[in-house]
């Protein structure tokens, strides 16, 4: 629901109908123009009555929101929103490429890989320390260890690390210590998971999951700010499809379609969605010609001997020459500023 408020409405007047209405669980969200303000309203409302409502007297009328998704949907939220992290801004204009290896596996490795994916302009470092593997006897990840190794390349090269959480078990640590929690593909739909990420109140990169609609995974962003977070990135990772050429299929219309329907920025992860280090650029330039906010790339400094993902890996001279062609790209989609 979305109360429309008078002309001229004074913040005193809204006062009461948003006290109203937290005290009866709804998370309320202002929406401001120029010369409209209205009220979004996101929870059960099945116990307001819309006459109870109507008697407050600055509105004007209530206008049912027909999505599921309320705090994630452009009709609560406009303009496009943006997520900063550490000085940098992903969405509402702002561009970002976050780059790194699939796993942590030793110092030497991830702070060359961060020093040299810094140099070639990429402004976050990925890393997994904790990995979702199919088969219980493949490399898991470091752990802890993995995290406190990532803790290093950030120290030593000044970029923000996104890390992915698998479980609440170290929620305190993640709380503390990352900049971007990633919840992965095979988590979109843990909803316990969700709720405790979003009650962290830190930037959220939210993956696709790989049978998973759009609209669940505007869903699943809608668990994550119902906790209070309003910093999500979404990111379309490729889907299941029969096509069997690539390892996933790499849903390019996400990005058109979850800009118009939600206020969130969109990264693209071109190394999960293809499966090979050949497609990488190709469809990272793809991404960027269709508008997103970001891209996700595996690198690694010797892909062959990765212990996780070398085939999607690209290497960081790859890495570089694609963030020229990406700057290309982006300098023709930039929406262009008015002076
Ligand atoms: C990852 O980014 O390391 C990862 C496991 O991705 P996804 O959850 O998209 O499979
Ligand atoms: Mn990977």
């Amino acid at each position: 629901m979305i109360l429309i408020l008078k002309p001229n409405t004074q913040p005193d007047e809204v006062a009461p109908i948003e006290a109203f209405l937290t005290s009866n669980g709804i998370i309320v969200q202002d929406i401001v123009g120029e010369s409209t303000h209205m009220i979004g309203m996101a929870g059960d409302t099945t116990g307001i009555s819309e006459d109870k409502l109507l008697r407050f007297n600055c509105v004007e009328r209530i206008v049912h929101v027909q999505e599921p998704y309320k705090l994630a949907g452009r009709k609560f939220r406009p303009a496009d929103s943006a997520v900063n992290i550490a000085g940098r801004t992903i969405g509402a204009g702002g561009f970002e490429v976050i780059a790194g290896p699939c796993s942590v596996e030793n110092q030497e490795q991830i702070v060359s890989i961060a020093k040299d994916v810094k140099a070639s302009g990429a402004g976050l470092l990925r890393g997994g320390a904790f990995k979702p593997r199919t088969s219980p006897y493949a490399f898991q990840g470091l752990g802890l260890d993995g995290l406190n190794l990532l803790k290093i390349a950030r120290e030593q090269t000044g970029l923000p690390i996104v890390t992915e959480i698998m479980s609440q078990e170290y929620i305190d640590v993640f709380a503390r210590d990352v900049d971007v929690i990633q919840v992965g593909a095979r988590n979109m739909q843990n909803f316990t998971l969700l709720r405790l990420v979003g009650e962290m109140r830190k930037p959220v990169l939210l993956k696709r999951g790989l049978s998973s609609t759009l609209v669940e995974l505007l869903m699943a962003a809608e668990y994550v700010m119902s906790g209070g977070c309003t910093q999500v990135i979404l990111c379309e990772r490729g889907i299941r499809t029969f096509e069997t050429a690539t390892r996933n299929t790499l849903d390019l219309s996400a990005i058109p379609v979850l800009k118009s329907r939600s206020h969130l920025p969109v990264v693209i992860d071109p190394s999960h969605a293809t499966g090979y280090w050949q497609l990488v650029a190709p469809m990272s330039l793809a991404a960027v010609a269709a508008g997103c906010d970001g891209l996700i790339i595996e690198v690694h400094n010797h892909p062959e001997k990765a212990l996780c993902d070398g085939a999607q890996s690209i290497t960081p001279g790859q890495f570089s020459e694609l963030m020229d062609k990406i700057k290309r790209i982006r300098d023709i989609v930039r929406p262009t500023v008015s002076t």
